[in-house]
């Protein structure tokens, strides 16, 4: 049994052999594993928490690549299937000298996108204990459906649902289907976990507190806004509050986001009072923290994922 199970985008991200330039610039790029959903995987693998991640990649030398780094990491692969009729997805990104990150995208269709209810591995769902997805897989057809009977599948077996809106506004038609496609699931998740970027696209708001307010719903139980550096927010039905982050010397946050997310769930496992004792949430979302940290201060985003141990020692020494 795998007490998470995520779903979502498996992809390679081509990053620059250098930094700070461009894509037009760059004189060659290197492979690394990337997808926020089995980034999360992989997180909590490396946290020592039983995880299973489901999806598709192309029956190509990169979906091969994909299933061996995650499985290196320790996450149960058994629900990630292989298309015939398109490649794995690419992403080309680089982080600009002017810090803005440029992201190209090789999705016509990939892979992931066609990714069908049939093969999801509704048996791992209905054994979980949380089961984490974003929104990339909701963009178009079939993966959206695959997405939501996976998500039923959650729902239906009182498994929780963790997600995260993940805006990648290029990858949607048009700015208006992103909103209403983040927004077509915030209904059912137990747990959400949003940027101040996002809240502010979602709402138009920069007042966070107002823009938590309006995305609030009955279902939910707890919202996280990270704040990159600063660490974090957290709300629920009965309190709110924020929790600073750790100062450390980041080369890249590819991936912090993720590592995060991770932290969180790993916490609530571990600590199921946190969902209604501030005293423990306020505990776990250290502990995440420290795990979004940690994964800024290396490259990349799986290989930077911290362990248990280098959590624990990291603490130890603040
Ligand atoms: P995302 O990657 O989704 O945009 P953030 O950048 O807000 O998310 O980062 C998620 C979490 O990772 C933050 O809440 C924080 O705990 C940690 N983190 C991110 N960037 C840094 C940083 N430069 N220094 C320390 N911690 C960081």
């Amino acid at each position: 049994m795998y007490e998470v199970v995520t779903l979502g985008e498996l992809l390679i991200d081509f990053v620059p052999t250098v930094s700070g330039v461009s894509l037009i610039d760059a004189p060659a790029f290197k492979k690394a594993p990337g997808g926020a959903p089995a980034n999360v995987a992989a997180g909590l693998a490396k946290l020592g928490t039983p995880c299973a991640f489901l999806g598709k990649v192309g029956d190509d030398a990169f979906g091969e690549f994909l299933k061996e780094t995650l499985e290196g990491v320790g996450v149960n692969t058994s629900g990630l299937v292989f298309s015939e009729k398109a490649r794995t997805a690419l992403a080309f990104v680089s982080l600009r000298a002017d810090g803005e990150r440029e992201f190209m995208f090789y999705r016509h269709p990939s892979a992931d996108m066609l990714y069908e209810p049939h093969e999801v591995a509704t048996d791992l769902i209905k054994n979980a204990r949380f089961f984490h997805f974003g929104s990339i897989s909701l963009i178009s057809e079939p993966s959206r459906s695959a997405t939501l009977a996976a998500l039923q599948t959650a729902l239906e077996n009182d498994v929780i649902v963790s997600y995260d809106p993940n805006l990648r506004l290029a990858l949607w038609p048009s700015p208006v289907a992103a909103k209403a496609g983040m927004l077509s699931v915030w209904d059912q998740a137990d747990l959400i976990k949003v940027s101040e970027d996002e809240l502010f696209f979602l709402t138009g708001t920069d007042d966070l507190d107002l823009a938590v307010e309006r995305l609030w719903r009955k279902h939910l139980r707890l919202m996280v806004v990270t704040l990159g550096k600063q660490g974090c927010l957290y709300y629920t039905h009965h309190f709110k509050g924020e929790v600073p982050g750790f100062a450390v010397k980041s080369v890249d946050t590819t991936g912090a986001g993720d590592g995060f997310v991770a932290g969180l769930i790993n916490g609530l496992l571990k600590h199921p009072r946190a969902w209604a004792d501030e005293t423990e949430l306020r505990a776990v979302c250290r502990f995440a923290n420290a795990v979004g940290a940690l994964t800024t201060t290396q490259r990349g985003a799986i290989p930077a994922l911290p362990t248990q141990q280098q959590v624990d020692a990291f603490l130890e020494l603040i």
